[in-house]
């Protein structure tokens, strides 16, 4: 166990706060030793990839890195294979695991930042997919009873960035490994989402494969998304606001280009639309702006932002969107 650690290193907004203490753990015992009574008086926060984080202050507690690492393929049958991550495997890289092996159902989730231990929080999407259409089951180590617990898709509660564990077993778990029903041979290519038709167009490709798809969610990602490692950033900071139908249909008489896609009694609104009507595409206050190609994403312009100021940054658009059309964005992002 180390101590005063800068947690610079550990998160992709590049903030710089430090922890009390610092650890690393390469296997459940270890997590479970960390964790025992004796030495628990103090709080934890649990570390992935940092990619869904901000720092707006230092903690007070022990910082624990996960970093379960380890793979496990099951054939089911001809055509399905259930396949087991670690919570310490990066999200990308058991991605092109899979699909060098020829696995197909992760390929629209290609080079989302992060761990597999973290892709159940919130349920984590892209481009038409979900990781729910995939997932079986998690293995959690409950921390009140240090006892490790199986939750399968019901008791996980996805919904949209959304899971149990953001929810009532906030702070209550910790995911060690996630399990994925894969496809081997019957690939179910999901290119239903614009943007992947037109890139696959481009590329020249009419038939795609599973590895085709994810080329060109590479493609997309890179040249629309800024990369971490060049500019602090979190992804998009905001979720998508959904809002009852008849709130829709009012602001539609007052704003008639508003765009909105129904969904039963409700329609979700892209936050990246609000947020640049209200002004703030591209506008930099300070370390912080929003970027100038999404506007959904917060970033650390200079790179010396600290996470107070990007958090007052993104109160200010909250604010901004609630007064001219009456919604309430929420930060996907976990503030700490
Ligand atoms: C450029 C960029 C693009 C992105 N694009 C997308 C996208 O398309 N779709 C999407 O859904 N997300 C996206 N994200 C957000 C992010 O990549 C995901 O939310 C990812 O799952 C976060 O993983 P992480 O390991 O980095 O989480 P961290 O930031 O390390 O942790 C996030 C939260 O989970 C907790 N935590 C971490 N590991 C565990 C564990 N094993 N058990 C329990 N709690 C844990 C942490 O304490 C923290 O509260 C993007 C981020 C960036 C920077």
């Amino acid at each position: 166990m180390q101590e005063n650690i800068s947690l610079k290193p550990f998160n992709t907004f590049g903030v710089d706060a430090s922890a009390k203490y610092f650890s690393e753990v390469n296997s459940t015992e270890e997590l479970i030793d960390i964790l025992k009574p004796s030495n628990s008086q103090t709080p934890f926060l649990f570390l992935g990839g940092g990619s869904n984080i901000l720092f707006t202050k230092d903690f007070d507690g022990l910082a624990v890195r996960l970093n379960l690492k380890g793979i496990i393929e099951e054939i089911v049958d001809n055509n399905e294979i259930l396949v087991t991550a670690k919570a310490g495997e990066n999200w990308h890289q058991f991605v092109m695991f899979c699909l060098e092996k020829n696995y197909g159902g992760l390929e629209n989730l290609s080079l989302i930042p992060g761990n597999v231990g973290t892709s159940p929080m919130q349920n984590i999407g892209a481009y038409g997919t979900e990781i729910k259409d995939v997932f079986v089951r998690c293995k959690v180590l409950n921390l009140e009873t240090l006892e490790v617990e199986l939750f399968d898709l019901e008791k996980c509660r996805f919904g949209y960035r959304d899971s149990i564990f953001k929810q009532e077993g906030k702070g209550k778990y910790v995911i060690l490994e996630v399990t994925f029903r894969l496809t081997r041979t019957n690939h179910k290519v999901n290119v239903e989402y614009g943007a992947i038709k037109s890139e696959l167009e481009n590329l020249g490709i009419n038939n795609p494969t599973i590895q085709d798809v994810s080329k060109a969610v590479i493609n997309i990602r890179q040249s629309k998304l800024p990369d971490p490692k060049v500019i602090g950033n979190a992804g998009s900071f905001f979720k998508n606001p959904t809002i009852p139908l008849s709130q829709f249909e009012d602001l539609k008489h007052k704003f008639e280009n508003i765009p909105g896609y129904p969904n039963g009694d409700f329609v979700k609104v892209p936050a990246g639309w609000l947020i640049e009507q209200t002004g703030w595409k591209g506008k930099q206050i300070g370390n912080v702006a929003s970027h100038k190609l999404q506007a959904l994403v917060m970033i650390n312009a200079t790179g010396n932002a600290d996470g107070k100021e990007i958090f007052d940054f993104s109160t200010k658009i909250i604010d901004s969107v609630k007064d001219k059309y009456g919604i309430e964005l929420e930060r996907e992002v976990n503030i700490i």
